[in-house]
């Protein structure tokens, strides 16, 4: 990834830090770290891939590492949509419990 404060080709992909980090990469922005100058930036996934996804080698691993991460976010959906609907359980036992005061 180049660099856009010393424009080398220097810039690595920098581990996740904070919220932000996790925000931003909800937007597919990811955070990279300049070797040379240090300097911290964020970019889009989309450029790493079209950059990186040149060889018949790398696509493979691309396919492969997608389909362990969309197997994972498969049993993350599951625990999510279990949460939630344990949540509108409480919601609605909550709302049956409380009678309101003008009948409507
Ligand atoms: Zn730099």
């Amino acid at each position: 990834m180049t660099c856009p404060k010393c424009s080398e080709a220097a810039a690595h992909r920098s581990h996740r830090v904070g919220v932000k980090d996790i925000v931003l990469g909800w937007f597919s922005q990811i955070p990279y770290r300049c070797k040379r100058c240090h300097v911290r930036f964020y970019a889009y996934r989309a450029g790493e891939k079209s950059d990186k996804m040149r060889s018949g080698e790398e696509r493979r691993i691309m396919k492969i590492r997608r389909a362990i991460k969309w197997r994972r976010s498969k049993r993350e959906i599951a625990v999510y949509a279990l949460g939630l609907a344990a949540f509108a359980v409480v919601v609605y036992w909550m709302t049956q419990q409380t009678t309101p005061a003008s009948g409507g």
